[in-house]
């Protein structure tokens, strides 16, 4: 396996090897992984995607937008040809068999080409990685290498009508006949490349209740794609429902196990997950490009409206989201890949691997995807009218994203996921939650004592950073001893532990990374300690509120009371001049003319 990432493994050498442990414990700036810490081979490939995307895929765009599969098909090709669909395909089918920071950047750089980029998502994501972590021998022989080389397009049946958030409910049948071979019937919805996809990973209940994986050609028998549907957004990838009518499947495709079908799902998703985040980041930087460059030639009153204080509020905001998101996104890439280096990178270790961090992938999920829908929603807002008619990109990323928050799980599942799967560590003893909590109940019991005074880089933030993690755990041990086992169904609650989490994990790896930066004098230090500093500050304000939301809703009089003024101990901030960070990130986004910090 070629990784590319000594850096990587340089970074992550002390670091906890458990999804979850940033929540209890402290993380050196040296540990965590940065796109500063990219390496000559990384940055080939973000150049080798770009060169792609630009050069072939975006003058394209209207091509595509008019359903013209057969070229969607050539570009698919050529996305083989480059390398870009067997980034962590083992060598023997074909693939680059690159780390996972190399995927993570080939999804961020990919995303530019939004209706593209959900193309090569389904391909690379949803079908070629399932048949890479749970494919046999034989059946990874059969499919990778063409699907690698982009000769065959792949597409993932999961969702049917009755069942979308509940996948794992879905209809369609599968029977064994009597020659072995298997009997597929039911209508798949919304399956992303359903129109020209060849192989495509299909889920049913073999015998009503065991949930299987097939591989399915779509010239078996039986198996045809419904009509396109006409979508808000990603006019230029095709999404048909799969029907199959007694669909004759090999007995030999079998994908995994019959009855664990889940495992599948499930593992395709934490890592399709991952990458949405990756991709959200890619659509940020992107677009505040285009803001900016919007911003500085239209003029209004006689001045470019860049010079504006509301349009520089909007471009220094859009920069520090921007910056957290893409910290969180590299910092999860380095802990996978570190947990991977460790292990072997077979099938198995690396569906674990995905397992270990489907926290922090939910996180990179939701955070990435809301942060994207935001910063789109500046840019069209910047370009004014411009912003709202097709001549310009800002409408149609704008629609094209929207969709981000509702597939590969939506928001709300994830965001009830991320304290769902840390509380189910807690309770199985796999993560020291439950005695941290503890700790905190205890801490809250002594005399405070007034923070050692310190003025470090950051260092103020960082320990913000440590308090907001006293938040969460606070919030969750509240929960779970207010609701047992019964937390479940209280979803408002775990929604605002969510947010915490979110916020909570995004703020700090922002500011390890602002730290490293500026130990290794790199020359945007200054910008990297800005975009840092505004982003904790106002994640202590939402941060703060969602905790009083959740509090109330668990406790009252004296109880709350005592859980309130823990809070406000916690929280103690100072104010920020947020106005003057905000007018340095923007006034060095209209210098360079593009996001300034990756
Ligand atoms: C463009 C596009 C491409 C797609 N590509 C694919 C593909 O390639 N393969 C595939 O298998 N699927 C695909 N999908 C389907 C997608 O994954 C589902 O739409 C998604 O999982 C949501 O399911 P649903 O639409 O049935 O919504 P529902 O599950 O009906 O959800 C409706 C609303 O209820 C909320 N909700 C549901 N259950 C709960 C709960 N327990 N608690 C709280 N809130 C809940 C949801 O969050 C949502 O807000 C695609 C969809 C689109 C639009």
């Amino acid at each position: 396996m070629t990784t590319g990432t000594g850096s990587t493994k340089a970074a992550a050498a002390t670091a906890a090897r458990r999804g979850g442990a940033w929540l209890l414990d402290a993380t050196a700036a040296e540990d965590v992984f940065t796109p500063e810490r990219l390496s000559d081979e990384h940055r080939l490939m973000a150049q080798t995607t770009d060169e792609f995307i630009d050069k072939e895929v975006l003058p394209n765009v209207s091509r595509l937008e008019a359903k013209d599969w057969a070229f969607a098909r050539t570009l698919v090709r050529r996305a083989g040809e480059l390398g870009l669909l067997g980034v962590n395909v083992p060598e023997e089918y074909g693939g680059l068999a690159l780390d996972k920071i190399s995927s993570l950047i080939v999804a961020e750089r990919i995303a530019r080409a939004s209706s593209f980029a959900t193309t090569y998502g389904a391909q690379a994501n949803l079908c070629i990685l399932p048949l890479v972590l749970f494919g046999t021998t034989d059946q990874k022989q059969r499919y990778l290498p063409t699907l690698v080389a982009g000769e065959r397009v792949g597409a993932y049946a999961l969702s049917e009508s009755g069942s979308g958030s509940d996948a794992l409910a879905a209809k369609t049948r599968a029977t064994r006949a009597p020659d072995g071979n298997w009997r597929l019937s039911g209508e798949k919805m919304w399956i992303t490349n359903g129109g020209f996809a060849d192989v495509i990973i299909v889920f049913a209940q073999v015998d009503g209740d065991q949930f299987t994986a097939f591989i399915v050609e779509k010239t078996f028998p039986g198996v045809t794609a419904g009509k396109e549907e006409h979508k808000m957004g990603l006019h230029g990838s095709s999404t048909t429902p799969i029907l199959l009518q007694d669909a004759q499947v090999p007995a030999g495709n079998v994908l995994g196990e019959v009855g664990k079908g889940h495992k599948v799902a499930l593992n395709t998703l934490n890592f399709g997950r991952f990458k949405l985040g990756a991709m959200s980041v890619g659509g940020c930087r992107a677009a505040i490009g285009d803001a900016v460059r919007y911003a500085v030639q239209r003029k209004q009153f006689g001045h470019s409206i860049a010079s504006f204080g509301a349009i520089k509020h909007k471009l220094g905001e859009m920069t520090a989201r921007t910056y957290a998101m893409e910290s969180l996104v590299y910092r999860t890439g380095g802990l996978i890949e570190s947990l991977l280096e460790e292990s072997s990178h077979d099938g198995p270790s690396t569906a674990r691997a995905f397992e270990e961090y489907a926290v922090e992938s939910s996180i990179a999920k939701v955070a990435g995807t809301e942060t994207l829908d935001y910063v789109l929603d500046e840019n069209v807002q910047i370009h004014g009218g411009n912003g709202f008619v097709s001549d310009y990109t800002a409408e149609r990323y704008y629609r094209d994203a929207r969709v981000n928050r509702i597939f590969e799980g939506t928001n709300e599942i994830n965001r009830l996921l991320i304290p769902g799967m840390l509380v189910r560590r807690a309770v199985k003893g796999e993560l020291p939650l439950i005695a941290a909590a503890k700790r905190l109940q205890d801490e809250l019991l002594t005399p405070s004592m007034a923070a050692a005074p310190s003025d470090g880089v950051l260092d103020y933030e960082l320990q913000l950073t440590a308090a907001f993690k006293k938040v969460g755990l606070m919030v969750l041990g509240t929960a779970m001893q207010t609701y047992t086992d019964k937390l479940t169904d209280e979803q408002e609650v775990l929604g605002y532990a969510a947010d915490i989490l979110m916020d909570t994990y995004a703020a700090e790896s922002a500011v390890l990374r602002a730290r490293a930066a500026s130990a290794s004098g790199a020359s945007r230090a200054a910008l990297h300690q800005a975009a840092a500093r505004l982003f904790t500050n106002d994640a202590a304000l939402r941060i703060e509120q969602a905790a009083r939301n959740a509090l109330a809703a668990m406790a009252e009089g004296d109880t709350l009371r005592t859980l309130l003024a823990a809070l406000r101990r916690f929280l103690k901030t100072s104010p920020v001049n947020t106005v003057a960070l905000r007018r340095e990130l923007a006034e060095a986004t209209v210098e360079k003319q593009r996001y300034i910090l990756g």
